[in-house]
């Protein structure tokens, strides 16, 4: 699955805060208005809601001869810069206004790496880890029929995220292809299998991306006492697609893997983890708990691990103000979507802790599904070197562009600085100032209809 580990619901933390997606959008919105002024009154009022909100139901006949109704939704949270983009999860806990969040940070994502697509996300509410194959593509290919033309490939593209891999985006377009025969299709979604149009270099995309933004960051921004990743101490939480990807990275890179985890549990060993035999147990056993010396942890306890660069890359909300209090990393990477809580994100800031933000570390996905998008439209097929060089590119460009305006809006003496004290400037707030911007460039050069 592409991303089992990589990207997943907001999961209550521990704690007492309550972690609402409607709620952590607004927040970050918020932190970024101050740096926004100049801005025509009204135009970032525009960017909290979606554009658009599907929901369907449907039913589906299962193995047992029963049959089941499944809810789907499809948000596309801006349109400005291009078609919608983002993934389709199958979740059990799955809701609107979580669609809606991981939405609206496509559009962001999108602006910041200048790929020319707003933001979109979806999914449906199912179990599929109870569901069989069969059952699996019969949900798929009634989801994408009830979604009809609000999909296709200059209206918004969908691509894989939690629990959905590249079978499930071949259903996608085979269901399209035959509801629209004659075309070429195969832009109407990208992450498909490479004999059907996927990319090179798709699957390892969102973790390579997130090791380059991190090394990135780490050489231009200072960080006190870590200025290279050599002999640096990581913590990944997370070993599914971009974990685990991220995690060989980190170690060709010189740093010292310390502690892993799946949904199973975590390992450690303040020595390093050797990743191959990491790799290997999994696959053996299903859980890299229990891996010939390292010492078994909670993945709770993983977070709290001392060591240089955290990288959450499993679960949404994984450090909120139950835990923030107890994180001792001096960088922590946000490879999975929303890890961190405002409140989290507050605390942290207080402590000297830097973020990397998810809009800028997990953004290598939506990069390389451009990509994909382009050689569709153009029946090509890059090279693995040429895809991973453009990647490579994009990402450094996109870290550079936020390092420098957080170094610029830091400067600046604050217009109201009341306001300031409540949402302390951090390098995600200064990533959503340059997105909205952006956007906001591109509503006055085309102006407001009618
Ligand atoms: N699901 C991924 C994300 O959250 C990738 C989306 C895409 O490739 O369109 O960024």
């Amino acid at each position: 699955m592409e991303s089992v580990e990589e990207l997943s619901n907001h999961a209550p933390c521990m704690g007492a805060e309550q972690v609402d997606p409607t709620v952590i959008a607004e927040t970050n919105l918020d932190c970024a208005l101050p740096y926004l002024n100049h801005l025509q009154p009204g135009l970032v009022e525009t960017l909290r809601q979606p554009k658009r909100t599907i929901t369907v139901s449907f039913p589906v006949e299962m193995d047992d001869g029963s049959v089941q109704v499944f809810r789907g939704y499809r948000v596309v949270h801006n349109r400005t810069i291009g078609p919608g983009k983002g993934g389709l999860r199958f979740h059990p806990d799955l809701n609107l206004a979580e669609v809606c969040l991981l939405a609206s940070l496509m559009t962001w994502k999108c602006a910041l790496s200048d790929v020319p697509f707003g933001g979109a996300k979806g999914g449906v509410v199912c179990d599929p880890k109870s569901l069989s194959q069969r059952e699996l593509q019969q949900v798929t290919r009634r989801f994408v029929s009830e979604l009809g033309d609000n999909i296709g490939p200059y209206t918004d593209i969908p691509a894989p995220d939690l629990y959905t891999n590249a079978q499930t985006m071949a259903w996608v377009y085979d269901t399209y292809d035959v509801m629209h025969s004659g075309n070429n299709n195969r832009a109407v979604v990208t992450g498909k299998p490479l004999s059907l149009g996927g990319s090179a270099g798709r699957t390892e995309a969102t973790g390579l991306g997130c090791f380059h933004a991190t090394e990135r960051l780490v050489e231009n921004f200072q960080i006190e006492g870590l200025k290279t990743l050599k002999g640096a101490t990581v913590v990944i939480q997370g070993f599914g697609n971009v974990g685990a990807v991220a995690a060989h990275k980190f170690a060709e890179a010189g740093a010292i893997v310390i502690a892993l985890s799946d949904s199973q549990g975590g390992i450690v060993n303040e020595a390093g983890i050797d990743l191959d035999a990491a790799a290997e147990h999994k696959r053996e056993h299903g859980t890299l708990v229990g891996l010939p010396g390292t010492l078994s942890l909670t993945n709770e306890a993983l977070l709290e691990l001392e060591c240089d660069v955290l990288v959450p890359a499993a679960m949404g909300a994984q450090i909120c103000n139950h835990n923030a209090a107890n994180i001792h990393a001096k960088l922590v990477v946000e490879a999975a979507n929303s890890p961190i809580t405002p409140a989290a994100d507050q605390i942290l800031g207080e402590r000297g802790i830097t973020v990397l933000p998810d809009i800028v570390a997990n953004a290598g996905g939506v990069i390389v599904s451009y990509f994909e998008w382009l050689q569709n439209l153009q029946n090509q097929s890059w090279e693995l070197d040429e895809i991973n060089s453009k990647l490579l590119k994009k990402i450094y460009r996109a870290v550079d562009v936020v390092i420098e305006r957080w170094q610029v809006l830091q400067a600046e003496a604050p217009a109201e600085p009341e306001e300031l004290a409540d949402f302390p400037l951090n390098l995600r707030t200064a990533a959503l100032v340059i997105a909205i911007e952006r956007l906001a460039e591109v509503v006055e050069q085309r102006g407001i209809w009618p």
